[in-house]
């Protein structure tokens, strides 16, 4: 376990903590947002909420084998209730207490009171958290169905930023979408309600996966023209699975390309065959995204790492740290 990371030396850590090996903490920034002024790029890591034992055993696994690479951050998603919520409080409170990483912890509105939204935003607190990416979330079970915000709650991602801000000096995040968020009823309402989330207090954003490059930069060139300055970090998920295809493709706007489609089906026997394809295909998109003033990349892991750290190490990242 690391040294001086408790809540006991909580100003020591909040000094301190940084974006790198134990040796290079002090000079690097301690913020999303400090480092991302700096015109340094962001490399980070998503994990899922653990739900059982096994699920921990699984998610530590994956968090050692991304902490060799030092990124800038790696983030817990927020789970739809119980038993997740808290899986997603204790890893990310150990990630500042047991590593050399720095965290960014995903908080939403959904079935919390505003009371209740303080105390977990405390908790992070106490912890030495200083990054939250703030979502609204969906209802539980259906991500489509009604949303019902909590009678003593929130109604938009941007009351939550605000909420957030005001509890303390934290850098925020939000989520974009790259095709418009499946819920908003045009690309013009769409892009408004992004500006007013980044203007609610937002430092940085992060995309949901995409598969065209393109989408990214349009979704960029919509906020500039908005005004909108927040540096938009593009979400990276490479298909490693058939089945994937599917659930992709039924997640928010961002089409599924057919032309990748039909690569993988040509292979869906061969799995060795489906996940290599996923990931020169990814790693490719990261290639041209890279191309462009990109802010960073974050890869998503679903608590396997293997898949977003090739694509890591085939872009050269790994020899950053
Ligand atoms: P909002 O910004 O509140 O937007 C929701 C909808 O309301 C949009 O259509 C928007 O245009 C519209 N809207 C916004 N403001 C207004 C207004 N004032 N009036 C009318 N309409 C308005 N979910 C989880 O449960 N846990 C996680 O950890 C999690 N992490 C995520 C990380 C990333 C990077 C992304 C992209 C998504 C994540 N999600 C997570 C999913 C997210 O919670 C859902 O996509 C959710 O449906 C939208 O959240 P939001 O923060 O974008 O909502």
């Amino acid at each position: 376990m690391e040294a001086g990371y408790g809540p006991s030396t909580l100003a020591v850590s909040l000094n301190d903590m940084a974006l790198g090996t134990p040796s290079t903490r002090t000079d690097r920034a301690v913020t999303i947002r400090e480092l991302l002024s700096s015109g340094e790029r962001s490399y980070s890591f998503e994990f899922a909420a653990p739900k059982t034992d096994k699920g921990e055993r699984i998610l530590w696994d994956a968090i050692r084998r991304i902490e060799a690479v030092q990124p800038t951050f790696v983030s817990v998603t927020y789970g739809a209730g119980g038993s997740s919520r808290e899986g997603t409080v204790r890893a990310t409170d150990r990630i500042v207490s047991d590593t050399t990483l720095t965290p960014c912890a995903h908080l939403t509105a959904v079935n919390h009171s505003v009371a209740e939204l303080r105390n977990i935003i405390g908790q992070y607190a106490d912890a030495g958290i200083r990054n939250m990416l703030a979502v609204r979330g969906d209802p539980p079970g259906d991500p489509m169905g009604e949303w019902v915000p909590h009678p003593q709650g929130l109604r938009y991602a941007a009351e939550l930023v605000a909420l957030i801000k005001e509890s303390g000096d934290f850098c925020v995040g939000v989520a974009a979408f790259t095709e418009m968020h499946p819920r908003s009823v045009d690309l013009e309402s769409d892009t408004r309600y992004f500006v007013e989330k980044c203007r609610a207090g937002a430092d940085f954003a992060i995309t949901q996966m995409f598969f065209n490059a393109e989408d990214y930069l349009r979704l960029r060139d919509r906020a500039a023209k908005a005004g909108c300055e927040t540096p938009i970090i593009p979400e990276i998920m490479p298909v490693t699975n058939v089945r994937q295809i599917e659930r992709f493709s039924q997640l928010g706007n961002a089409p599924f390309p057919p032309a990748l489609a039909e690569r993988i089906l040509a292979v869906q026997d061969d799995p060795a065959a489906v996940r290599a394809i996923g990931v020169e295909f990814a790693t490719e998109m990261c290639r041209t995204l890279m191309d462009e003033d990109i802010p960073g990349l974050h890869f998503i892991t679903l608590n396997h790492s293997t898949a977003s750290l090739e694509i890591y190490e085939n872009l050269g990242l790994h020899r950053r740290s």
